[in-house]
């Protein structure tokens, strides 16, 4: 073994939040990885374990900080030798954890995570003398290349830009992530090129504010030149475009996404709201007239357009009849995909400071009002469903039903909406398979599988971006 095999430690990593973190907490196993440590399936395994954490809202962080405790315990029982907190938790609350969690051998901001692998050298070689790692707000795109991806193989997460610009009043995300940064088109490209050589095919474009990207690198939006530029990657079939503030939806952007044969019409678009008061209190840009406008200009141009939207009730001073105005959009506007979620208190968010804050039990009594509009509008949509021939890709062998393989279309992105329960024979991960929708489950689908499944992963591997078997990490989120 020559003295750059020698594997230098064992850890185990924990994932919490969204798939931008997702990409965070890949980016640092790669580097882990390449420094000669050995990930291990159990933290009780681990001379190290990493907990990249959520921060957005206080359920989030009540999850983060439980996951924390529980390894403390482990630590305070000899299993493991170090632990260490990163994300955006630590970002958020660095003063809290340094004098909460005093346990907690090393604290790293979201902008500290390249120096993952010398933080672990230091905790291994039991060197403590500073417990906290923060390095200010990228202003250039980082690097996410040569990750280990945690994904299915044939499934990744591309973040194309950092931070936000905007800054609605409920939302922590710009304090913790900084000022929006763009990810040149050249470098996503590349990054998609690597992941398309290690199997992906699925691709699902992140950011904090998706339509804004380009304007800060390059004067202008640019998201359908990017967009163009990542139709020319072989190897990916489907691009799935997610967190599109309802604002640059520019006539290029619209032909990028109508003309792409890898651009799924799917549209994630967070409205929030939909009362011209309530939007402006929420410091959003967006009046109703013109998310009207861009719904209607959306659906009439880009056919087959399936909709996700997100929803906050409850905000700070919303009234009875500006609830009703919503609940009534939501009827009458029928989204395909729709989320909602009740206000969630942050003391240092402005909306915060704003006058009449609404009791718990009124938020969630709104937010059950509003799924409840939203349910026969979703069910009624995977009905209209039934009958067609729809391409499946396959995601998983269905644990329950032996013969059977769980997939989605293009109506459903992993791990937000529905899936496709299907019948085939020679079916695997990752096949792409034209399939006959024959019923209606509520959220999900049943179909059979009708076509010659068409097989993925053909790219060489290029060896530096790779994926895992997700199914050995301790990932919760
Ligand atoms: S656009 Fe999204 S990420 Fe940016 S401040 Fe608003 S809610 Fe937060």
């Amino acid at each position: 073994m020559s003295e750059n095999d020698r594997v230098k430690g064992t850890f185990s990593f924990i994932s919490l939040g969204c798939p931008k973190n997702l990409v965070d907490s890949e980016r640092m196993l790669g580097l882990l990885a390449q420094d000669g440590y050995s990930l291990v399936p159990d933290s009780e395994l681990a001379d190290l374990v990493i907990v990249n954490t959520c921060g957005f809202i206080d359920s989030a962080r009540q999850e983060s900080l439980g996951v924390i405790r529980e390894m403390i315990d482990r630590k305070k029982a000899g299993l493991i030798k170090g632990i260490v907190v990163a994300g955006c938790l630590a970002e958020r609350e660095r003063d809290r954890l340094l004098e909460e969690v005093p346990e907690v051998d090393q604290i790293i901001g979201v902008f500290g995570r390249e120096e993952i692998a010398r933080v672990a050298e230091r905790i291994l070689g039991e060197i403590h003398e500073q417990r906290s790692l923060f390095r200010p707000a990228a202003i250039r795109a980082m690097d996410d290349t040569a990750r280990l991806r945690i994904t299915p193989r044939h499934l990744a997460y591309l973040k194309v830009s950092e931070g936000c610009d905007r800054l609605c009043t409920f939302c922590a995300i710009p304090y913790m992530r900084g000022k929006h940064v763009t990810k040149p088109i050249e470098e996503v490209v590349k990054e998609a090129k690597e992941l398309a050589a290690d199997g992906v095919r699925e691709l699902s474009l992140v950011a904090q504010d998706m339509t804004y990207y380009g304007l800060d690198l390059y004067g202008r939006t640019r998201l359908a030149d990017l967009l163009n530029a990542l139709e020319e990657v072989e190897g990916i079939d489907w691009i799935r475009v997610l967190y599109n503030y309802p604002q640059h939806f520019t006539t290029d952007l619209v032909m990028a996404i109508r003309e792409s044969s890898k651009v799924v019409p799917y549209l994630d678009m967070p409205l929030q709201h939909i009362s011209d008061r309530v939007l402006k209190m929420m410091n959003r840009r967006h009046s109703r007239a013109e998310t009207v406008e861009i719904i209607d200009r959306l659906r009439s141009e880009i056919p087959g357009l399936v909709l996700r939207t997100t929803f906050i009730v409850g905000f700070p001073g919303e009234t009875e009849a500006e609830f009703e105005e919503l609940r009534e959009f939501v009827k009458s506007t029928r989204f395909e995909r729709l989320g909602v979620f009740p206000y969630s208190y942050e003391s240092d968010t402005p909306s915060a400071r704003l006058p009449g804050h609404l009791d718990q039990d009124v938020k969630l009594a709104r937010r059950d009002q509003i799924m409840a509009e939203q349910q026969p509008i979703a069910f009624a949509f995977n009905q209209s469903l039934v009958g067609r021939e729809l391409d499946v890709l396959i995601d998983r062998a269905d644990p329950n039903q032996k013969g059977r393989w769980i997939g989605r279309t293009y109506a459903d992105a992993p791990d937000i909406d529905g899936v496709v329960s299907l019948r085939g024979k020679g079916l695997r991960p990752g096949d792409m398979v034209k399939a006959e929708i024959t019923e209606s489950q509520g959220y999900d689908l049943a179909a059979k599988a009708i076509g010659t499944p068409v097989r993925g992963g053909q790219a060489a591997r290029t060896g530096k971006g790779r994926s895992l078997n997700s199914s050995i990490l301790p990932i919760i989120s």
